[in-house]
């Protein structure tokens, strides 16, 4: 599997609340397991793009505001859209990579079919050209061949970003 996603970070600084941290991650984790162990996969697909989506708002929000990742013009936060760089439709193996995810507005992510031309350099700006081009030599391992998502790998992700989401909410 190779969704793209660093590990979360367990670091938390005292030993007492780490493993407790960690405890709560791992029960976390099997809560989320049996959870979705009955679900099919475009439910898991439903429900790892709901609480990736909600992830990537919580993170790029500054409090009631956000601004857009193309066009950098600041809306209410609550109605943006979580915009893809390479397009989930097209590039299904980045689809939940939280590097090619981030907020955008409607006209940008609707109307400009993603504002492609403002989103490249702030994207390079905000995670750095390493990072980017990481991710574009994801897409292009993956261009050549039919990728699919798996129970296992959705059920990973439906898990990772649920423990992201708590950690930013
Ligand atoms: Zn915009």
């Amino acid at each position: 599997m190779n969704w793209g996603c660093s590990n979360p970070s367990f670091n938390k600084g005292h030993a007492l609340n780490q493993s407790v941290s960690v405890f709560n991650i791992i029960l976390l984790g099997a809560i989320v397991i049996q959870k979705y162990k009955d679900k099919t996969i475009p439910q898991l697909l439903k429900e790892a793009r709901k609480v990736c989506h909600a992830y990537i708002k919580a993170r790029d929000r500054q409090g009631n505001y956000a601004t857009c990742i193309s066009c950098q013009n600041t809306f209410l936060a609550d109605i943006m859209q979580a915009g893809h760089y390479f397009k989930s439709e097209l590039y299904s193996c980045v689809r939940f990579n939280e590097l090619n995810i981030n907020l955008q507005c409607e006209h940008c992510n609707c109307f400009e079919e993603g504002n492609l031309v403002m989103y490249e350099p702030n994207l390079i700006n905000k995670i750095g050209i390493e990072a980017f081009t990481d991710l574009q030599d994801t897409v292009e391992a993956y261009r050549r061949s039919f990728f699919k998502w798996d129970r296992s790998s959705l059920i990973d992700i439906i898990d990772y970003y649920s423990t992201k989401l708590k950690e930013v909410s």
